[in-house]
């Protein structure tokens, strides 16, 4: 890392407390600020600057890295007047957490007050800031991520600029974690069922992981069936989906176990082979919850 490297990190959460110790431990110059006093501690003792205001924090630096909880607290740091002001001719890149259009909206007002942005999301778990276990993704102006490119290098992991269109890397965050929070439920209302059962979370746990290991094969087949438009289930019917889900709900309310998120899965199923397409794929929901899908013809 260049002696002259330099990040400001506004936002000293879990998150944001890895992202700036990660620049620290690199070498990179690292002056932090955050919105209740006292988190900075720690990194201060490593070698962090700390700043008495978010304006004093951003003007330390030529790119100042966002990361708090979404895009109301990053706008409630960043449009303060002395903060827009100070950020003039500087870059801003909000790895904070929110929706496409949020994003949008945050470089739009950037653009308004002269100040170079870039959105992004961060994709992995603290543990893994500074670590080749980081997923980073950026978008916005190429050149700008370009310029910046070797200082979030420091983060370690991979980082990917998926397009210009603020709102992308946005997009991928929240289809990427639709899947991990659909997932995260299914595996909390599993130990609860299993448990019920007198199976123990240790006992399940590692057939549980090879579940898990079937999902990397069941995702990519799913895609290239969404890019192909085959929907065929030969070897796996969503009529026996369903059937399967009907198992898991009855065991689960048996025990008193809200089945809630099972049975909207196992409701839309239902709705798809209502509408004519039993003998399709799983992945003909991807048709039916975009609206799309309308009675199969005879
Ligand atoms: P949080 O999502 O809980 O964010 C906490 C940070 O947000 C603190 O710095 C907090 O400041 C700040 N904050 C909240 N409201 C405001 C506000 N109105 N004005 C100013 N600052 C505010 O914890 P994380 O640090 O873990 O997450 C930060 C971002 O990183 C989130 O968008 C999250 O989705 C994302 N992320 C987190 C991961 C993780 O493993 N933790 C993984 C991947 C992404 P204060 O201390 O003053 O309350």
């Amino acid at each position: 890392m260049s002696a002259e490297s330099a990040v400001t990190v506004l936002g000293l959460g879990p998150m944001g407390r890895a992202l700036a110790g990660a620049f620290v431990a690199a070498g990179v110059r690292t002056t932090v600020w955050n919105r209740t006093q006292g988190r900075d501690t720690e990194l201060v003792g490593r070698g962090a600057l700390p700043a008495a205001s978010a304006a004093e924090a951003v003007a330390a630096s030529d790119l100042t890295v966002v990361c708090v909880v979404d895009y109301d607290a990053s706008d409630a740091v960043l449009r303060r007047e002395d903060v827009a002001a100070a950020l003039k001719g500087r870059t801003v890149a909000n790895l904070s957490a929110d929706t496409p259009t949020r994003a949008r909206d945050a470089a739009a007002w950037a653009a308004d007050q002269g100040i170079r942005y870039l959105d992004g999301a961060i994709m992995t778990p603290t543990s893994t800031i500074g670590t080749p276990h980081g997923v980073f993704i950026y978008s916005g102006p190429k050149d700008l991520y370009g310029e910046h490119q070797p200082v979030l290098a420091a983060l370690g992991g991979a980082h990917t600029h998926l397009g210009e269109d603020f709102g992308r890397a946005a997009a991928y965050d929240v289809a990427l974690l639709d899947i991990f929070w659909t997932t995260m439920a299914g595996c909390a209302h599993a130990l609860a069922v299993a448990r019920a059962e007198g199976v123990g979370p240790a006992e399940l746990a590692p057939f549980a992981k090879g579940i898990g290991a079937i999902l990397p094969e069941a995702i990519e087949g799913m895609a290239a069936g969404v890019a192909a438009e085959d929907y065929s289930g030969e070897t796996n019917p969503i009529t026996s989906s369903a059937s399967s889900m009907k198992h898991i709900i009855a065991t689960s309310e048996s025990h008193g176990i809200d089945a809630g998120v099972m049975r909207a899965a196992a409701g839309q199923a239902q709705r798809v082979i209502g509408l004519g397409y039993g003998t399709d794929g799983f992945v003909r929901l991807t048709e039916l919850v975009a609206g799309r899908l309308n009675r199969a013809a005879g």
